[in-house]
């Protein structure tokens, strides 16, 4: 049908007590609490800050040059990248954006001092 309005199943994914939706096709990421909207640096906390900072990638295609790569550190951590799309450069914040390719997680961003602050511990 030519004349469909395909809509955005933005249905969140919960990790624990914090949710995420993703789409491809806004190319963004939405964080929720039990009681609303989050901030994306205390969600991306609470879901990645247990991944381990590899180090800066090459990232062809990336929306920032600065592109760092986390790896999960147990199977289970992995899976929270499946609520997310692959090899997609999705914002989640005003200069940030995360993607991965089903092992890494990978964060690009403008601002270097967002990189110290996102995750901690790595
Ligand atoms: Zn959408």
């Amino acid at each position: 049908m030519s004349n469909v309005i395909e809509i955005c199943d933005h249905e969140p994914t919960w990790i624990g007590h914090v949710a995420l939706s993703a789409c491809g096709r806004c190319r963004r990421v939405d964080w929720l609490s039990q009681t609303g909207p989050i901030d994306h640096a205390e969600a991306m906390a609470a879901v990645f800050g247990s991944y381990d900072l590899i180090g800066p990638l090459d990232a062809l295609g990336a929306p920032a040059p600065r592109v760092l790569a986390y790896s999960p550190p147990t199977k289970s951590k992995r899976r929270h990248l499946d609520a997310l799309p692959r090899h997609t450069w999705l914002k989640t914040g005003p200069q940030l954006w995360l993607s991965h390719d089903g092992e890494l997680l990978l964060l690009a961003t403008t601002r270097q001092l967002l990189f110290d602050n996102i995750i901690r511990g790595a």
